[in-house]
């Protein structure tokens, strides 16, 4: 169920629709919108009868859900919404560009790194410290002392950070050093875990699984907002199929499919995508084409020495040569959108 407020209506008449949905043993959540609130409500098995709340003042319209998810529909909230994280915003039309290496190795590796990424001009800065490894052997990352790394990065490059967690002891070390939490592709069915940052008040940056579809991806974030924190951001990575050309096949028709759907910003990732370093630029400049939010690239100062994903890095001066680009491309858009209205 899904409860419309009138554009008039004043904070005593959202909270009595809280209250009577409280009364009835179930949840309400508020999402101010541009014209209007409108309330979901979860925790229901069968159907709420809309009678217990069509003639409270200040509402306009109780509507049954019929889709499978309720809060990153586009039917709780028509327009868009932007996401805070740290300091900066994606979603409200700018380009959102997160870019590091893959792995925070050292402090070296890093901060060489974060000093392109800054002068870019790019806002989000990630890494990771907590890696999921195909193979138990491979480096897993450094952790704490990666986190701690990346908090200095925050404080001298004023860099808002993007890092994983992969169970609930990371997602409380990404709370306390980092801004937003990755949750990653192997875990993005990961129900408990996405429970425990949908506690958290931290910004939550949810990647496509490995062969998710696109329900099970909003389904996926559904979990994380069902639990309070609405501050969810898409990332489509890559996908499973038969091609063998590239690592994964990137699947940018979700993208236009996401905002039919959902209000919740979407990201690319053509690093991930793709798993080569001459595909990453091509399939960056795409993404934006096809209307994402940003892009989130790995970026290494020496990426023949990477400890994990070297093949698919870019170098920092490529890494701004294709800022620049798709900072192109985005302002085409804008372009094409304004005279289109
Ligand atoms: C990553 O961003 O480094 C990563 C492991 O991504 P994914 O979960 O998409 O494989
Ligand atoms: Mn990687």
């Amino acid at each position: 169920m899904l409860i419309v407020m009138r554009p008039d209506a004043v904070d005593a008449d959202i909270e009595r629709v809280l209250k009577v949905i409280e009364s009835l043993g179930l949840r309400g959540h508020e999402l101010p919108g541009q014209s209007r609130t409108a309330i979901g409500i979860t925790g229901n098995r069968g159907s709420v009868d809309p009678a217990n709340f069509e003639n409270l003042p200040g509402v306009a319209d109780a509507i049954r859900v019929t889709k499978p998810y309720k809060l990153v529909s586009s039917d709780l909230r028509p327009e868009k919404s932007v996401i805070k994280v740290g300091n900066a915003f994606i979603g409200d039309g700018s380009l959102a560009m997160i870019a590091g290496p893959c792995a925070v190795e050292n402090e070296k590796q890093v901060f060489d790194a974060a000093e392109a990424v800054a002068a870019s001009g790019a806002k989000f800065f990630r890494g990771g410290a907590y890696k999921p490894r195909t193979s138990p052997y491979a480096f897993q990352g450094k952790g704490e002392d990666g986190l701690k790394i990346l908090a200095e990065v925050r404080n001298q490059f004023g860099l808002n950070i993007v890092t994983e967690a992969m169970d609930e002891h990371g997602v409380d070390m990404v709370e306390k050093y980092g801004d937003c939490i990755q949750i990653g592709a192997r875990n993005m069915q990961n129900f408990s875990l996405l429970k425990y940052v949908g506690k958290t008040r931290k910004p939550v940056l949810l990647k496509r699984g490995l062969s998710a579809t696109l329900e099970e991806l909003l389904l996926a974030a559904e979990y994380v907002m069902a639990e309070g924190n609405y501050d969810v951001i898409l990332c489509e990575r890559g996908i499973r199929t038969f091609a063998n050309h590239a690592r994964n096949t990137l699947d940018l028709s979700i993208i236009p499919a996401i905002r039919r759907l959902s209000h919740l910003p979407v990201i690319v990732d053509p690093s991930h995508g793709t798993g080569h370093n001459y595909m990453v630029g091509p399939l960056a400049l795409a993404g934006i084409a096809a209307g994402s939010d940003g892009l989130i690239i790995e970026v290494h100062p020496q990426p023949e020495k990477a400890l994990c994903d070297g093949a698919q890095a870019l170098t920092t001066s490529q890494y701004t040569e294709l800022f620049e680009q798709t900072k192109r491309i985005h302002e085409a858009m804008n372009i094409a959108a304004t005279a289109a209205s």
